[in-house]
């Protein structure tokens, strides 16, 4: 297991100077060491392991990250725990992370400052440790390397002298995906009015979790279309091509009957497809899951 950090930090300075396609260690962090992470993981099925060494040709750091698939399918987004590689193999990060691609595309110029704003807020959200660390350095000049560490919410570091054993590592993972889900939990809005229960407020959480998963609401937009099944609006009829497949996924499930523990999506069955008001109104509903009521409201309030 520790060989996931031990090999790279031992053989990536070497490899790097030989072909990158084929080459044996870059399939071991897009392969083997994926799976080796994944069996100390709790719940295998939720969680997505990916690792790279450089697409097309040799990564400054490489990196191994573990994606929440209920939030994320891409590393290229989000937040997520990572095991970061120093360009010069002297140690290696375990880092509470942001995926910094979308951010690089939207703000350019800004996004280093965008990521250590971001960052800054999320830490704010969750139980750090003195030892946390809120700065790395991953002693490289390379642009993406200089995002990954403006994007650090928290990490811990590992020298490569001074190694975790397995079983540290192990609870160190462990913790970063408590602090992940902590994160995940502390950064979705609930309606504070409710008065719900701790219980209800994660199942309220899970519920928005599983209609932002963007791999998710694609599908049920595939499969639905994307006309209101509350009033039977089309943002294109308003809005022309800005409204062009412009629709909210709504999950149909009893908010209350959520299992946190196992999440099974039937993307055929268990959504709507509503307009961004009414699927507002939908989650005012006391059964934010009896859409025929907010058909009939829509029907009784038109004549
Ligand atoms: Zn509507
Ligand atoms: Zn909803």
């Amino acid at each position: 297991m520790e060989r996931i950090l031990r090999e790279p930090l031992e053989t990536y300075s070497t490899q790097k100077t030989q072909k990158f396609v084929g080459n044996p260690l870059a399939n071991k962090l897009r392969g083997e060491y994926q799976r080796l992470l994944e069996e100390i993981l709790p719940d295998r099925n939720r969680y997505l392991v990916v690792g790279s060494p450089g697409k097309g040709n040799w990564a400054s750091c490489p990196w191994i990250a573990i994606l929440d698939s209920l939030i994320t399918d891409t590393a290229q987004s989000g937040y997520y725990p990572v095991l970061i590689f120093k360009e010069d193999m002297t140690g290696v990060y375990l880092s509470l992370n942001q995926g910094v691609t979308r951010v690089k595309e939207y703000y350019k110029r800004n996004a280093k400052n965008v990521l250590r704003v971001i960052a800054q807020d999320y830490r704010a959200k969750i139980e750090i440790d003195n030892e946390d660390l809120t700065e790395i350095d991953l002693a490289s000049r390379n642009n993406n390397a200089k995002l990954y560490e403006a994007g650090n919410i928290i990490a811990k570091y590992y020298p490569a002298d001074n190694l975790p054993t397995t079983t540290e590592l192990i609870q160190d993972v462990r913790r970063f995906l408590n602090l992940y889900e902590e994160l995940i939990f502390n950064d979705t809005q609930i309606d504070e009015t409710k008065n719900l229960t701790a219980l209800e407020k994660k199942q309220y959480r899970l519920h928005f979790r599983i209609e932002r998963n963007s791999n998710i609401a694609n599908k049920v937009k595939q499969h639905k279309g994307y006309k209101c099944e509350g009033c039977k609006f089309t943002f294109s009829s308003m809005y022309g091509s800005l409204g062009k497949e412009f629709i909210e996924a709504h999950h149909l499930i009893p908010i209350s009957t959520l299992n946190l523990g196992n999440v099974q999506v039937n993307i055929e069955t268990d959504f709507a497809v509503l307009c961004s008001n009414c699927h507002s109104m939908i989650h005012r509903l006391d059964d934010p899951s009896n859409l025929e009521l907010l058909q009939k409201i829509i029907k009784d309030n038109l004549t």
